[in-house]
């Protein structure tokens, strides 16, 4: 497997400054500049040129802008009211009787309220201020082909306002200044309020881009403004130096999940005296996943998301409102269900617990490899030491592929097995979010069901990419790594 093709090397020691000196990269003092190749130049040209429609073109995204909210309420509400069960009209009849009952659910539950408002927009403002004054390692992003091939800086320091929110939440519960359990409380309401500042800000930044180049020059436009809504315009916003992206893909959603699942443990506790291993388990995962996120914040720049998704509605929508308010179902259904209905044995509790372990370790580690193996080509790896520091998380002497566009593709460690590990770790962890409720309710599984989805979507669009990028060289790759999530199989 390893000994694929003429252009394949295995290097004696990858040290940075011998893995970052290719043809393809220029030392300028401390700085390496990437020259890509006049056929990358083309390539990554292409990429940035609307070629064909994503998620159904305009009728898709206009239907997914439509529904998903409306979905969102619907299976809140079967949460809130129903034990999780679905609910649907008795007859014909009842349809209308049925969509009276829900928008009376939401709007004596849901209604975005004033107490509502101030309690999100000031998470978003405090989440805002210490991003900015908070210190961070200075991290390079990959090469921006739209910016000339200009690699863009981030402020990394979400581990540190991660534990400086921790330290405030408490202090604010433990003084009675503000009660946690009032997130639980208010969830309906919350939730409500993530949708509009989700359209809100969606707006902002989409006509900030098309009017004032925001974030850069608009790339890829179809020029149907409901599917560039949808897609976004331009790639790289900041506010205040901090990138608007990064900064809403850890500070808003993590941390709001993780107080949810707080919220539910506390209110859990005052309630009935004790809190279930199944929201404790959504405490740990939701805990791992923030912390994850934040340790490994300098990995998210070579991510998807950073270097080739543009800013519009669907991240935005997704950061702002989808993560903290459906991948919560779980402790939404554990909250408003009465404990003997979600207990399981202690052996099949041990189990869900060592699952989502197992997966961590895996997603953690999957991460790590390919964004330090990276890093070092780039000259950029510097070692951290943020808590959990993983065994093999950086692949010594790894192997890789060298392509004609001048990156190099990573085929050791997990890498070697899977070209996808990172979504298999990843997706076995939303599986266990569902499987730490049982079996009584089918909403806790949205999560695994729709990043599932998400994931199969995302890898066809990210093979694609790649396929389109690297050429024959994509190729030699898939045939050094046959599977794409589960070895021996797919
Ligand atoms: P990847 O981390 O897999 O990044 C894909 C990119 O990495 C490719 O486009 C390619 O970029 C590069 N690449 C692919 N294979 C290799 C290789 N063998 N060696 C070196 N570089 C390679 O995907 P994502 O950015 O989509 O996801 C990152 C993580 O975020 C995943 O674990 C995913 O599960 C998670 N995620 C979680 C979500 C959630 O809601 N919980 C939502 C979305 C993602 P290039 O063109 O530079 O070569």
């Amino acid at each position: 497997m390893a000994n694929d093709g003429p252009r394949e090397r295995k290097p004696q020691k990858v040290v940075p400054s011998k893995a970052a000196s290719t043809s393809n990269e220029k030392k300028k003092g401390s700085e390496v500049t990437f020259v890509p190749t006049p056929e990358a130049r083309l390539k990554d040209l292409a990429a940035d040129t609307h070629s064909h429609w994503e998620f159904g073109g305009p009728v898709g995204v206009t239907a997914m802008m439509t529904g998903f909210p409306c979905l969102m309420f619907y299976l809140w509400t079967c949460l809130w009211f129903y034990q999780g069960r679905f609910i649907r009209p008795e007859s014909i009849e009842d349809i209308r009787p049925f969509l009276n009952r829900i928008g009376n659910h939401i709007y004596e539950d849901a209604y975005p309220t004033a107490f509502a408002f101030k309690m999100y927009l000031g998470l978003m403002a405090f989440q805002l201020i210490i991003a900015f004054l908070m210190p961070g390692k200075i991290q390079k992003g990959l090469p921006v082909p739209s910016l000339d091939y200009k690699t863009l800086t981030y402020r990394c320091n979400a581990l540190y306002c991660c534990y400086f929110t921790l330290v405030v939440s408490s202090t604010l519960h433990l003084t009675g200044l503000f009660d946690l359990t009032q997130i639980i409380d208010h969830f309906g309401e919350l939730m409500s309020v993530s949708m509009i500042v989700g359209f809100a800000l969606s707006f902002l930044v989409y006509f900030g881009a098309i009017f004032f180049h925001w974030g850069g020059k608009p790339i890829r436009m179809s020029g149907w403004p409901v599917y560039d809504f949808f897609m976004g315009a331009s790639l790289n916003p900041q506010i205040f130096n901090i990138d608007l992206k990064m900064w809403q893909e850890v500070r808003i959603p993590w941390v709001l999940l993780f107080h949810i699942a707080i919220s539910a443990a506390l209110k859990q506790y005052q309630t009935i005296g004790y809190v279930t291993p199944n929201l404790a388990f959504m405490v740990l995962a939701t805990g791992l996943y923030l912390n994850a996120c934040a340790k490994g914040e300098e990995c998210i720049p070579q991510t998807i998301d950073m270097f080739y998704e543009k800013d519009g509605f669907m991240l935005t929508f997704w950061n702002f409102a989808g993560v903290p308010f459906t991948y919560s179902y779980s402790i939404v259904y554990l909250h408003r269900t009465d404990p003997s209905a979600y207990k399981l044995s202690t052996a099949a509790m041990t189990g869900v617990y060592c699952l989502l372990l197992l997966s961590y370790y895996i997603f953690d580690t999957a991460m790590s490899q390919k964004s330090n193996f990276r890093m070092e080509l780039q000259n950029e790896f510097v070692p951290r030491d943020a808590f959990p520091q993983l065994p093999w998380r950086r692949v010594k002497n790894p192997k890789y592929i060298e392509t004609k566009h001048g990156n190099k593709l990573l085929i050791s460690g997990w890498w070697g097995f899977l070209r996808k590990p990172n979504y298999t770790a990843d997706l076995i962890q939303s599986f266990t979010w569902g499987l730490c409720t049982g079996w009584s309710s089918p909403i806790a599984y949205y999560y695994v069901v729709w990043f599932t989805i998400v994931l199969m979507q995302r890898c066809s669009r990210d093979f694609a990419k790649c396929r389109a990028k690297y050429g024959e060289d994509w190729d030699r790759y898939c045939k050094a790594v046959p599977y794409t999530f589960i070895p021996g199989l797919f």
